[in-house]
């Protein structure tokens, strides 16, 4: 089963995605996570990426594309297929990667713009697993429940970075909805404060029916 996550930005589709690969057993492949670590390894495609992602600004999608093309071509995906979380994010994404695959559902988090920008600005991110928590929550720990890795603030959380993701998002990814509502496989849910084991047990009701 092939799946896409698709959601604004500070929707809980990380959390979400490592959930849904655990489950499935698939690997989750986030072109924001291949970037950041091309950043930390100052590689060429990094030095280029970090220039829009400071920014708040896409990467260009010839650079995207090519990525996840490769990406797919590996062995660990054509097992039990592969979650993508945060690509496509623009319809010619979209239409490039109907050329090299085959997608079977798109999880569609809707939500509320006003809870995203406390969500995004208060987020801490392990740098050892990836795991998203709120400084709301933290009383002041500094590291990981999950892995005990250290936790960081990302760059582009920040008011004004935030902000330009989220017109990017209005402008050039919510008219995916439409382009995968057409195809038929959108599966649509409603992101919360609710806990993510909630809105989890939803998206696996629904992906349950799909691999049986
Ligand atoms: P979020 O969904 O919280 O904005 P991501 O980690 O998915 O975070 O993406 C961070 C940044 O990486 C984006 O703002 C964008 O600059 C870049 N990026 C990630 N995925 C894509 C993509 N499919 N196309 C272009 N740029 C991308
Ligand atoms: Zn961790």
């Amino acid at each position: 089963m092939n799946i896409i996550l698709l959601g604004a930005p500070g929707a809980g589709k990380g959390t979400q995605a490592t959930k849904i690969a655990d489950k499935y057993g698939m690997p989750h492949i986030s072109t924001g996570d291949i970037f950041r670590a091309n950043i930390k390894n100052q590689t060429e495609i990094g030095l280029l990426a970090k220039s829009y992602i400071d920014k708040g600004q896409l990467v260009p999608d010839a650079v995207t594309c090519k990525i996840v093309e490769n990406r797919l071509a590996e062995d660990d995906c054509k097992q039990k297929g592969y979650l993508l979380d945060g690509f496509p994010r623009t319809i010619a994404q979209a239409e490039e990667l109907d050329k090299f695959a085959k997608i079977d559902a798109v999880v569609n988090i809707n939500i509320d713009f006003s809870l995203l920008m406390n969500r995004l600005c208060g987020r801490r991110v392990c740098k050892d697993c990836g795991e998203s928590f709120h400084v709301s929550t933290l009383n002041g720990a500094t590291t990981c429940s999950r892995c005990g890795g250290e936790l960081y603030q990302r760059k582009d959380d920040n008011p004004e970075t935030v902000q330009s993701r989220l017109d990017v998002y209005t402008e050039q990814t919510a008219p995916l909805i439409d382009y995968y509502t057409k195809k038929g496989i959108i599966l649509n849910f409603v992101g919360t404060d609710d806990p993510p084991q909630v809105l989890f047990g939803e998206i696996a009701a629904e992906l349950d029916k799909l691999v049986k």
